[in-house]
């Protein structure tokens, strides 16, 4: 059974394919055939080394995992060899006070796959039974592959932490990112209006068709500015934040008052300034998001339904989210009703 790992932080080179003995499933467990896996950034972060944090190598890349169930372990019920499945990105370990909180992405031994534990980039895995998910079957293996983190990530910012209503602004910054591509479907949906910025035209482009209102292109036109602008100088209600120290000033002059700003990277660099009277005069909210709970990636992956066809520019164009339920409570999200 052969793997790509990751043997040691660099370039492209450090990648090598090594070849391993066959696993069989536990108790509980499935052995999967991969058949097709999606990369993020977050597998660069990974290759590359993040400095001050230390990953677990050799480790195998590859958090969003599409495959076809093989074989099923002793004490495995509602999964059967040829079953088509996507794995769950992440998990807790099932008993701590935040997993049975329903919060197990702050589960102290919380493992991503391709991050703290080997993930999908291999001919076979053994995976937990509880990790899997049916594969939407209007998707091809590479599509919902192209699924997972992201839309877990995004529909985490907007729905639990930024508590995103319908008939508000929100701004999301560098279109052309996977979160970016969720947040536009996410948010549209909700009724909000999708400010976005992008690096060049055809992200613009790509933006708009997928549910982005007002494309504001970085490079040519102060952000902050236009945003303005587009909004009669009122601001936006939410910003979705990844890039970090070369925004975030202009993204916390881009608020409403009683604004909050949601972020989940940090791109161009993690150190940043922040005026403190602009926080508490404003009545401004920070949020910090990273993943999801495993009842939010159920939820989210409901609401994913045939798109266009053939898929013109990546794999992501051949699905699309469907239309969200307005509000959603937390109650509701919890009992795993979607409306
Ligand atoms: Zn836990």
């Amino acid at each position: 059974m052969r793997s790509w790992k990751i043997v040691e932080h660099g370039p492209p080179s450090v990648l090598r394919v090594v070849e391993g003995p066959e696993a069989a499933p536990g108790p509980g467990q499935v052995l999967l055939r991969i058949d097709a896996v999606g990369l993020n950034h977050l597998d660069l972060w990974v290759r590359r080394g993040v400095s001050g944090h230390r990953f677990p190598l050799p480790l195998v890349p590859g958090s969003d995992i599409a495959a076809t169930i093989e074989r099923v372990g002793s004490s495995v019920e509602g999964w059967r060899p040829g079953d088509e499945v996507l794995l769950a990105p992440a998990s807790g370990c099932g008993d701590c006070a935040s997993c049975l909180g329903g919060a197990d992405h702050l589960c102290a031994r919380y493992e991503i796959l391709g991050e703290t534990t080997d993930g999908g980039c291999r001919e076979r895995m053994v995976a937990p039974a509880a990790s899997l998910m049916r594969r939407p079957p209007h998707l091809s293996a590479e599509e919902a592959a192209s699924i997972p983190l992201s839309l877990l990530t995004a529909w985490h910012m907007i729905v639990d932490r930024a508590r995103l209503r319908s008939g508000e602004t929100v701004l999301v910054q560098a279109a052309g990112s996977g979160v970016g591509v969720m947040v536009f479907q996410i948010a549209r949906r909700m009724g909000v209006r999708v400010l976005a910025t992008a690096g060049n035209a055809e992200k613009a482009k790509k933006a708009r068709r997928l549910g982005a209102d007002e494309v504001i292109l970085y490079r040519e036109t102060d952000f902050l500015d236009e945003v303005r602008r587009l909004t009669n100088r009122r601001g936006v209600d939410v910003v979705i934040e990844h890039v970090g120290a070369e925004t975030w000033d202009r993204s916390m002059r881009a608020l409403v008052k009683g604004g909050r700003l949601v972020i989940c990277g940090a791109t161009s660099g993690p150190h940043v300034t922040l005026d403190l009277r602009r926080l508490f005069f404003k009545g401004l909210s920070l949020l910090g998001s990273t993943m999801g709970s495993r009842s939010e990636m159920d939820e989210a992956l409901r609401h994913v339904e045939p798109g266009e066809s053939p898929p013109s520019w990546i794999a992501s164009s051949g699905w699309r989210i469907s239309r969200m339920p307005t509000p959603i409570s937390r109650g509701d999200r919890r009992s795993g009703r979607s409306s």
